[in-house]
């Protein structure tokens, strides 16, 4: 097997030397293990058995698993997931790591749980383009919304208009985040799904309407801080505004996973739910698709293809 290692913490962005490749022989699978070998990988990566002692999970079974960036593992099951039964032929499976997988339920958990979003109302996501936005933006729209996106590449407004984005903006030449926020909905925002944090969050609140919910799912511009942000939000603005704002994890959730799997899979079938991947290829290559993501590279949902 092969796998890669982070040899230090990251210290800012990522570089190629704070990861390394190994190889370590792995021995045969004994009563209840399988041998997973990696088809496509993500941060949760996807596999399929190719040697099975444990009857649960058949030679040829298809599995998501949180096993690392690794070639080949061995498992005893626990923590395997199967893809759905009614998976269609003609649906990249590479969609378990995407639409259809832990990004697509980050983002049904987001609208419906955190922000209760209703038919009418006016939504703004950021990192818009990227695995969870773009799923995020569609639902919304399939739910009768208004959707704003904020991305960071011409080439990605273009992709979100297409997705029926009503607005989209790069917020890396618009200038002015704030006219730009105000320009896409002059009334405000009802919603607001968070994945940028920092300053676009600082501005963004002030758009906000009256009673506005925000739904915080990530902060990927702080995540290379070598000193933790210190700045506050502005809380004057969610007073006066009486905005309401919560955190969320996905894998809180893993209770409603099977049954949003499947409304996420029959949007797809239906084509309400359009799937862009960014597919690298090799497995020597996933910190140079890592570090990509981060940076943008990615229109849709990243993964490596083994
Ligand atoms: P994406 O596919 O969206 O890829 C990351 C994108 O973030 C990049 O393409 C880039 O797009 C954007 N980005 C990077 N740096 C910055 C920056 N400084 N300012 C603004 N945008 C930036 O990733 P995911 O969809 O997988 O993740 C999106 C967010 O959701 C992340 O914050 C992630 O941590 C979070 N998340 C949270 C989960 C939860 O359970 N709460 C579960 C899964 C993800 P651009 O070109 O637009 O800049």
């Amino acid at each position: 097997a092969k796998f890669w290692v982070m040899t230090k913490h990251f210290d800012g962005f990522p570089k190629n030397s704070d990861f390394e490749l190994k190889v370590e022989e792995l021995p045969e699978p004994t009563d209840g293990e399988v041998l997973l070998e990696a088809v496509f990988l993500s941060v949760d990566p996807y596999m399929r058995v190719i040697q099975s002692k444990n009857p649960a999970f058949p030679v040829g079974s298809h599995v998501v698993s949180d096993s690392g960036w690794r070639t080949h593992t061995i498992s005893n099951g626990t923590g395997l997931t199967p893809i759905l039964p009614e998976w269609p032929k003609d649906v990249s499976l590479s969609l378990a790591l995407g639409a259809i997988g832990m990004p697509g339920l980050t983002a049904v958990y987001g609208i419906e749980d955190v922000l209760g979003l209703k038919e009418g109302e006016t939504l703004l996501v950021n990192a818009a383009a990227g695995a969870v936005g773009s799923v995020v933006g569609q639902i919304a729209k399939i739910k009768g919304c208004k959707v704003v996106g904020s991305t960071g590449s011409d080439a990605k407004v273009v992709f979100l208009k297409e997705l029926g984005f009503d607005e989209a903006f790069n917020y890396k030449t618009v200038g002015s985040l704030e006219e730009a926020l105000r320009k896409a909905s002059p009334e405000g925002y009802d919603c607001l799904f968070e994945n940028v944090g920092g300053s676009f969050a600082t501005v963004a609140l002030e758009q906000m309407k009256n009673c506005g919910r925000i739904a915080v799912c990530g902060s990927i511009s702080t995540y290379n801080d070598s000193t933790p942000q210190t700045g506050p939000y502005p809380y004057f603005t969610m007073i006066i505004k009486e905005l309401k704002m919560e955190g969320f994890m996905q894998s809180s959730r893993q209770h409603k996973h099977p049954e949003t799997l499947k409304r996420l899979l029959a949007w797809v079938k239906e084509g309400k739910l359009q799937c862009r991947e960014h597919v690298t290829k090799g497995f020597e290559n996933m910190p140079a698709a890592f570090m990509g993501m981060m940076q943008g590279e990615n229109i849709g949902k990243a993964v490596v293809a083994v």
